[in-house]
């Protein structure tokens, strides 16, 4: 872990073209087009890079196949494959942003079900099969996690990658695109002000004087919209999840039990190795959506059973389950349901953005970089870099304070 980038003292205040306020995917990529059109930029974040909902993602650069799944949901699948070649480009290195630095950690997810579902999923994987997505495995195709799975258990294969969410925001803090300021631990959140030009932003002593702003803080931006007398509710809406993390797994896997005809999988389960060398799952799917309305043992033993039931010919006896509560940040959608694509509500000289999915953030840099052409035009020198490194924020898997059961 590198050091925190210092902060200018408050003689010093920077001008740019436009602040971006928060330093997650949507943030960094926005930065990242914003710089690359021209425009003199400087990001600044409450915290580490990546913290909050990029960091905690489970990195699945999703490519609507799950989505396929259910005819409701054809709009999020289209976007997602909009944005699927720009990933492939800069995950190659022939893209607008390099990435070839991130850690792929599979380059395709599998897909099963639980047994005797396979003749409702028939038809649909046949017309995924058909966009070159979707794979149906034969027995001696199937990965070890499947070695000991009923023939009755049907497995896909799904050309979809799974990255390092924090190789990604490395990767991403590293696109020369202008000053990142970190506000010193413990102190205020950094604030936005309207001026007549432009807007403000204190972070911690230092004032940032700006021709407008991007606010890209997940749900940093309710507080920032609040700052402009903007009625967050109206913007913004909430989605929380309970995650959870199981140690003493046997291998490594990526994929999604799914549901018939529903775009929410049981569980979708991702891996990483720990600190202490050992490989943990991390767990998403339908059960962590329902984590948050039970009590945490509820969850933990939800957890285990849905694992038992998703994955029966696996012993779970000696695993150990972690959890914790984290909130999916989306623009107001009607009714509450999630949002077809990412989200943005312009505010005159200042704008905020949500990108739905970590996925998505390259078609919602796009819809900032169009919103702020709109707004003005390149104009302000670039501000003098701050060469400190700085920090990102570290993934659950490597948190210190979990509880295990
Ligand atoms: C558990 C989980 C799993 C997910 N899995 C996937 C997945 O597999 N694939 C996928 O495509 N999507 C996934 N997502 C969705 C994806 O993670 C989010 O859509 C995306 O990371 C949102 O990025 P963001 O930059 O808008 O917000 P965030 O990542 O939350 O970043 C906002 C940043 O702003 C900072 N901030 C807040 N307030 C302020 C302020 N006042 N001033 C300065 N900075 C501020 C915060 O510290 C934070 O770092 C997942 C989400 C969650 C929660």
């Amino acid at each position: 872990m590198t050091s925190i980038a210092e902060l200018p003292t408050p003689s010093s205040a920077i001008a740019c073209d436009c602040v971006v306020i928060g330093g997650g995917i949507a943030g960094l990529w926005a930065r990242a087009s914003l710089a690359r059109a021209g425009y003199s930029c400087v990001l600044v974040s409450d915290a580490p890079l990546g913290a909050a909902q990029t960091v905690c993602s489970q990195g699945i650069l999703h490519r609507g196949v799950k989505y396929a799944l259910s005819p409701a949901a054809a709009e999020v699948s289209r976007a997602l494959v909009a944005a699927q070649t720009v990933w492939d480009d800069c995950l190659a290195g022939r893209g607008t942003i390099d990435l070839r630095s991130v850690h792929v950690l599979t380059r395709q997810m599998y897909m099963w079900t639980k047994p005797g579902l396979l003749s409702g999923l028939t038809g649909v994987a046949a017309s995924l099969a058909m966009r070159s997505e979707v794979t149906r495995l034969a027995k001696a195709d199937l990965p070890g996690a499947f070695a000991g799975a009923s023939d009755r258990v049907g497995v896909w294969s799904v050309k979809e990658p799974c990255v390092s969410a924090e190789s990604l925001v490395a990767a991403m803090a590293a696109v020369p695109a202008g000053p990142v300021l970190i506000a010193p631990p413990g102190g205020p959140r950094p604030r936005l002000r309207q001026e007549s030009g432009g807007v403000s932003v204190m972070v911690g002593d230092a004032s940032i004087r700006a021709r407008a702003a991007l606010l890209a803080a997940g749900l940093g931006n309710e507080a920032l919209l609040g700052d402009l007398n903007v009625q967050a509710s109206q913007a913004c809406q909430r989605r929380p999840l309970r995650m959870t993390l199981a140690k003493g797994v046997p291998f490594e896997l990526f994929g999604h039990c799914i549901k018939e005809l529903s775009d929410k999988p049981r569980l979708t389960i991702t891996s990483s190795v720990d600190q202490d060398g050992q490989v943990v799952w991390y767990i998403g799917g339908d059960v962590a959506e329902l984590g948050v309305t039970r009590r945490r043992d509820e969850h933990l033993a939800a957890v285990r059973r849905e694992l038992g039931e998703c994955l029966p010919w696996i012993d779970f006896a000696r695993v150990r389950l972690a959890d914790f509560e984290i909130v999916r940040a989306e623009g107001r959608a009607d009714g509450g349901k999630r949002p077809d694509g990412p989200v943005l509500r312009s505010f005159g000289r200042a704008a905020a953005v949500w990108p739905t999915k970590l996925a998505l953030a390259p078609l919602a840099a796009d819809m900032a970089l169009e919103w702020l052409r709109g707004v003005i035009e390149p104009g302000a020198g670039a501000p003098a870099s701050i060469s400190a490194p700085v920090q990102i924020a570290p993934a659950p898997w490597r948190w210190r304070d979990l509880e295990w059961n």
